[in-house]
Order: structure tokens, then sequence, then C-alpha cells
């Protein structure tokens, strides 16, 4: 009997593609790890390992910083695909 989960399997997608440094810059790589409302997803529901979600929490800081992510949203503002409209 398997329990149904939103996140089936547990895998580092980093490690998988061999991320050495997380670029800020690089919003697309770094919205594996946030939710719709662009907070940093846990590191137990992504499945990402400590190393990783240690620089994707540093470049997503960065990131909000520089304005590429929103800090919040709002209810409004809140869509399925938050990074559809970045591309
Ligand atoms: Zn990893």
């Amino acid at each position: 009997m398997s329990e149904k989960r939103k996140y089936k399997k547990r895998y580092c997608k980093y490690c998988e593609a061999k991320v050495d440094y997380m670029d800020y810059k690089d919003v697309g790589s770094l919205r594996f790890s946030l939710s719709e409302r662009y907070k940093i997803m846990p590191r137990r529901l992504t499945g990402n390992c400590k190393k990783h979600q240690d620089m994707i929490e540093v470049a997503i800081k960065r990131a909000r910083a520089a304005a590429l992510i929103p800090y919040t949203v709002t209810r409004k503002a809140v869509v399925a695909a938050p990074f559809e409209n970045l591309k």
C-alpha cells in the first residue's frame, strides 16, 4: 500500500543535474524549490539534499534582493505557474 504524495520520489534534482554552483540569476532552476507563492520549499517536500538546499536558500534570497523573485505575493497575484510570464 503506497501513500499518495504530492512529491512522489525523493531525490535531489540538483544532484542529478550535477549543479556545483547555484546562480541567483538562473530563476529557471530556482523555481523547482519555490512554491506557487514564491516561498522556499522545505527539503522534506522537494527531496533536495542539504548541500543544495543551502545553496538554493542563499540564491533565492539574493534573487529576492535583486527583485528577480517577489518577496510576497498577494492573493490575487497567485497563479498556478508563476514563471510562465517571465520567459
Ligand atoms: Zn543535491
